[in-house]
């Protein structure tokens, strides 16, 4: 609940100094910036689709849109300055995503990355987070294996977002269990390789030193955040940008081009 009211704060104050930025009252020239972003979605409901669509032909018209695999070895090879790159990562693995959003991302030939908590394809009810948060919220619920095979048939990538997608910010948590069973899992289910890792929550307090590491010896080759930040070169965690599916392009032009991105916080040890 104090999640959402955050996130509903969050999205007003974005809204709010959109507009303003809009206006003119404030003199920013960020048509000419750079944009190097990952974005990160969740659900897409049946009522966002109009406006996702929109989202989606405004990126096709404005960026260039890379698989995150491209994405990552533009990225540390190094790019033109005017060079602005996207690439779209939906976390959670609902069903909304294949059902709704993947038709529209077939029609432009996007291919998004979908980080996937492997217990909610499962069906699994045990975990705090499945039970009150997908499966009570979330209309449709959760893909199916099948639904995640066709959608790498059709060049989606595929990474780990944690078996039960617990905090790793709290402590106890079981690494083995959360890092390598997940993906070890997801490789026997869907018979490819996989080698990214989406934190859940994603904000410095769900992450720690201990748990990228950790991350690290069970070779994953990058982790991702939902920080708010361009990612730099050779980041082993690469900070992701959150999309609202409601929001209209001008406040998206103003968030990838970094104006509401949060200061530097720590992460704890
Ligand atoms: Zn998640």
């Amino acid at each position: 609940m104090v999640k959402t009211i955050k996130g509903y704060i969050w999205d007003s104050y974005i809204r709010f100094a959109s507009q303003v930025i809009h206006r003119g009252d404030l003199n920013i020239n960020h048509r000419n910036k750079r944009v190097c972003r990952i974005a990160i979605y969740h659900d897409i409901s049946e009522k966002c689709l109009d406006n996702f669509e929109k989202q989606v032909k405004y990126y096709h018209n404005n960026y260039r849109i890379l698989s995150l695999n491209d994405f990552i070895v533009e990225l540390n090879e190094g790019t033109k300055e005017d060079n602005s790159a996207l690439c779209l990562t939906f976390d959670d693995a609902y069903k909304s995503i294949y059902q709704n959003a993947a038709p529209i991302l077939d029609k432009y030939k996007i291919k998004p990355c979908i980080f996937v908590p492997v217990g909610f394809i499962d069906g699994e009810d045990n975990q705090w987070y499945i039970r009150d948060n997908f499966k009570a919220n979330i209309k449709g619920g959760a893909m199916s294996w099948e639904d995640l095979k066709s959608l790498i048939n059709r060049g989606y990538e595929i990474g780990s977002h944690s078996w039960s997608h617990v905090d790793f910010g709290s402590k106890g948590i079981d690494y083995g269990y959360e890092l390598a069973d997940s993906r070890n899992h997801l490789q026997k289910m869907l018979g490819q390789k996989i080698k990214y890792f989406a934190f859940p929550f994603g904000m410095e307090r769900n992450l720690s030193f201990e748990a990228i590491n950790k991350v690290k010896e069970y070779n994953y080759s990058r982790c991702f955040s939902g920080i708010r930040r361009n990612p730099e070169k050779n980041d082993f965690l690469l900070p992701r940008t959150y999309i609202n599916p409601y929001w209209n392009e001008k406040i998206i032009e103003c968030v990838l081009a970094g104006y509401f991105d949060k200061k530097k916080e720590k992460v704890h040890e």
